[in-house]
C-alpha cells in the first residue's frame, strides 16, 4: 500500500534536507522519493542525514519538470506553509491528508509534493495539486524545516493506514454466535457444578456474572474453541 505513496521534493537546495526527507521517509515506512531539479544530488551530506535510510536516496528518482514526477498519479497533494494565501483552492490539514490518503491508497498513485526551502512551491505548481496540505502550527512562525513537514505528514499517513487495515483485520474476525455462546454457558455451568464450584441448589447469580464477564470480552470461533477445550480436560479429569 505504500508503495503507492510518492513524496516529491521540488528544486531541495540543502543536500542534508533530503537525507533528512530520506529518513523521515522511511521510519513511516515509505520509500519513492522524486527529486525535482534538486540543487545538488546526490552529496554525501545526503547520505549522511539520511543515517541508514541511504537505500531510499539510492533509488530516488530525479526529474526534470514537476510534470515528470507526477506522472502516473491520480492523487496529488501539495504541502504548503501559507493557508490563507491560497484559500480558493481546496485545503486539508496534515490530520485530514492522512485519511483523504489512507482512503485512496488501495486504487490510486498518491503524490505529496514539498516545496523549496527559501520560497515553497509556485502558485503555477500549487495549482498541480488537487489539495493544499496544511500543518497546524504556530501561525506567527508556520514554516517547518522541510524534513520536519515531510515527517508529520508522512506520520500520519503511517498512523491512518495503519488503523484501516486493523479495522479491516478486525472485521475479517468470525465472532463466536449466540448459539455458540449457548453451548459454552451450559457447558461451563456443567463443569463448575463438576469441580463443585456451583452449586446448582444455590447458584445465586454466578452464571449470569460469568455470562457478563464473557460477553464483554466478545471472544471470535478460536477462542471460544480453546475455553471449550479446557472445559473438556477439566471434564476428563473429574471423571477419574
Ligand atoms: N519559506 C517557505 C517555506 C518553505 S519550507 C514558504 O514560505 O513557503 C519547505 C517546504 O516544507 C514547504 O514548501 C512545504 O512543502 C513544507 N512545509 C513547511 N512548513 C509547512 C507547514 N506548516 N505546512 C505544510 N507544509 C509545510
Amino acid at each position: 500500500m505504500f508503495s503507492n505513496i510518492r513524496i516529491v521534493l521540488v528544486e531541495t537546495s540543502h543536500p542534508g534536507n533530503i537525507g533528512g526527507v530520506a529518513r523521515a521517509m522511511k521510519n513511516m515506512c515509505l520509500e519513492n522519493l522524486y527529486l525535482v531539479n534538486p540543487v545538488n544530488f546526490p552529496n554525501s551530506e545526503a547520505t549522511s542525514r539520511a543515517s541508514g535510510a541511504d537505500d531510499v536516496l539510492g533509488k530516488a528518482i530525479v526529474c526534470q519538470s514537476l510534470d515528470e514526477a507526477l506522472q502516473e498519479c491520480n492523487l496529488v497533494l501539495g504541502a504548503s506553509a501559507r493557508s490563507q494565501r491560497y484559500i480558493s483552492w481546496p485545503q486539508v490539514d496534515s490530520r485530514q491528508c492522512g485519511e483523504l490518503v489512507a482512503s485512496n491508497v488501495h486504487k490510486e498513485q498518491v503524490a505529496i509534493v514539498f516545496g523549496r526551502e527559501n520560497s515553497g512551491l509556485s502558485n503555477e505548481e500549487l495549482e498541480r495539486c488537487h489539495y493544499l496540505v496544511n500543518i497546524p502550527c504556530n501561525p506567527e512562525f508556520s514554516s517547518l524545516n522541510i524534513a520536519a513537514a515531510v515527517q508529520v505528514i508522512c506520520s500520519e499517513i503511517f498512523q491512518t493506514v495503519r488503523q484501516v487495515d486493523e479495522i479491516e483485520k478486525a472485521d475479517e474476525v468470525e465472532y463466536a454466535t449466540a448459539s455458540d455462546m449457548d453451548r459454552f454457558y451450559s457447558h461451563l455451568e456443567q463443569t463448575l457444578i463438576e469441580v463443585e464450584f456451583l452449586n446448582s441448589a444455590h447458584p445465586h447469580k454466578l452464571m449470569r456474572r460469568l455470562r457478563r464477564l464473557f460477553n464483554r470480552a466478545r471472544p471470535d470461533k478460536r477462542e471460544l474453541n480453546t475455553l471449550r477445550g479446557i472445559l473438556t480436560e477439566v471434564n476428563k479429569k473429574t471423571k477419574i
